[in-house]
């Protein structure tokens, strides 16, 4: 045997041994009823070609391995952000088993998520009792300040009303009258968890604002950050930002701390997050920045609707995005931007210029949200890259229009494709038919790397396969600089590699 006490074997060398070898072979033969090889590699052969992509394209009643995750799944992550808040979702048990794995192998740290174990009976009679003894159960189990409630397709599909329904669970005693409740419908059949998370970040700001009269506070500026899997990078760059020049803020959604938490020897079910306090007074701001415009189009709807100022970013990274991003808060809070962060953002230029003739004309595939491709879009532009396919999965026909432009602004963007809707398969006849020299996405690209030889940098949720990612910025000129910083990694370890075969310009120096 291979495995022995002398010889310890991790599983990853242990698999390569002969023996193991056999027994995978064996077992693919009987179980597997394989084509033989030269079927398979025929069928990879067509697969490639222009003729399999136009099918590709082409195709409508079925998804292949979507860059996007179901609303319910942003709302869990929403409420993560604020203070002492459990995520209760109104369904099966599975479904949020799957949300809480999701976050968890993305931050490598517990994520907290309960249900109301809908089963068989209750998607035939209504999940009423089940909202009645889960809150209850939450309630007295959890401690929590607040319980938010979002639901999955089963409860959806029989049409359970959460507001009836939270109403009878408090007339039930489940919880207290005036304990927080808030709720967001989050049909898992359309849109994605950018929409789970605007519709409850919306629930949760009409839960506390709806029966208060609004005070306007002059230069008070709200900040929203979005659906971020870097939250815990990118929000602590955006607050030293603002705190660097002064600017009175209120975060609402945070779940830097939460997803960050310490190992000290206690367990914090709850850390950090958006004070409740701090929800209530944020109604009164002048203003709110959203930094994922697709991420918050009803809650800033709701937002103007109140008298605030609002306006969106794209994930703001790189110059251009950071600039904009600042100029907007400078304009609204009536700070000026500080020498120390005009500094900063002369050493991004710096370090991009430094690199320029690593980067210049190196073309991309991007795919992941409709912000961050983008963001990214636009960054890679910026280095003198050529974002050749931008995919996502959840962009929408006005992210598609918005993409176009900012592609014919360049001269960078004239060989892009924007692909709003399609999915993963679809990306893979793209990297096939037109090769490009980088993908940038999340961990589910490392399957597309291995097919197409296309290296992968990982740079959004979910990243599965690569730890603490999540706890540097991209966002702001610090980010800009570690972005630029794992493109170029991903460059020259390719250049290495691809140096091999000759053994020339394997340079010390590059
Ligand atoms: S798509 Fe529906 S069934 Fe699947 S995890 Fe989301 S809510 Fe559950």
């Amino acid at each position: 045997m291979p495995q022995s006490a002398e010889k310890v074997l991790d599983h990853v060398p242990l698999f390569c041994e002969p023996e193991y070898e056999k027994m995978f072979a064996r077992k693919k033969l009987k179980f597997e009823c394989p084509h033989p090889d030269k079927v398979v590699d025929a069928q990879y052969e067509f697969t490639s070609t222009w003729e399999y992509r136009e099918k590709n394209l082409a195709r409508e009643a079925l998804v292949v391995n979507p860059a996007k995750a179901c609303q319910p799944l942003g709302a869990v992550f929403a409420a993560a952000g604020f203070e002492r808040t459990m995520s209760f979702v109104h369904g099966s048990q599975g479904c949020v088993a799957y949300y809480r794995s999701h976050l968890s192998r993305h931050f490598k740290e517990p994520s907290s998520a309960v249900s109301s174990s809908m089963t068989e009976d209750a998607a035939v009679f209504g999940g009423l009792k089940n909202m009645i003894d889960g809150l209850a159960n939450t309630y007295q189990l959890y401690d929590p300040k607040m319980i938010a409630v979002s639901t999955t397709c089963m409860a959806e599909v029989i049409g359970d009303d959460l507001h009836g329904f939270i109403e009878n669970a408090k007339n039930e005693g489940s919880v207290p009258a005036d304990f927080d409740v808030p709720f967001a419908h989050t049909p898992a059949f359309v849109g994605s968890h950018v929409d789970g998370y605007d519709s409850m970040v919306k629930g949760i700001l009409e839960n506390f604002w709806k029966s208060t009269e609004r005070v306007p506070t002059p230069a008070l500026i709200n900040i929203i950050p979005g659906f971020d899997g870097f939250c815990v990078g990118n929000n602590r760059e955006i607050k030293r930002l603002l705190d660097t020049m002064g600017v009175t803020y209120i975060f609402i959604q945070d779940a830097s701390d939460q997803f960050d938490t310490p190992s000290d020897g206690e367990y914090r079910m709850y850390d950090g997050g958006t004070k409740i306090e701090d929800v209530k007074a944020a109604k009164h701001a002048e203003a709110t920045i959203s930094l994922q415009h697709y991420n918050t189009r009803k809650t800033l709807d709701y937002c103007r609707e109140l008298g605030q100022t609002t306006a969106s970013f794209h994930y703001p990274l790189g110059i251009g995005g950071t600039d904009e991003f600042l100029m907007k808060i400078s304009e609204l809070s009536k700070r000026d931007i500080p020498e120390a962060i005009d500094r900063d953002r002369g050493r991004l230029v710096d370090a991009m210029a430094d690199s320029q003739s690593w980067l210049h004309g190196k073309k991309y595939g991007i795919y992941g949200d409709p912000d961050f491709v983008y963001s990214m879009a636009r960054f890679v532009m910026e280095t003198g890259g050529q974002p050749t396919h931008c995919l996502a999965t959840n962009g929408t026909a006005a992210w598609e229009a918005e993409m176009k432009e900012l592609l014919a602004s360049s001269p960078f963007g004239g060989g892009a494709q924007v692909w709003a809707g399609k999915d993963l398969w679809a990306m893979r006849s793209l990297l096939l038919t037109e090769p490009v020299d980088l993908l940038i996405g999340n961990s589910y690209g490392k399957y597309l790397e291995r097919d197409t030889d296309t290296p992968l940098v990982r740079l959004t949720f979910p990243i599965f396969d690569r730890h603490h990612h999540h706890r540097f910025p991209l966002m702001g000129y610090q980010g800009g600089l570690r972005l630029l910083t794992v493109i170029l990694d991903k460059i020259f370890d390719r250049l290495d590699e691809d140096t091999m075969c000759q053994g020339v310009s394997y340079d010390l120096t590059r």
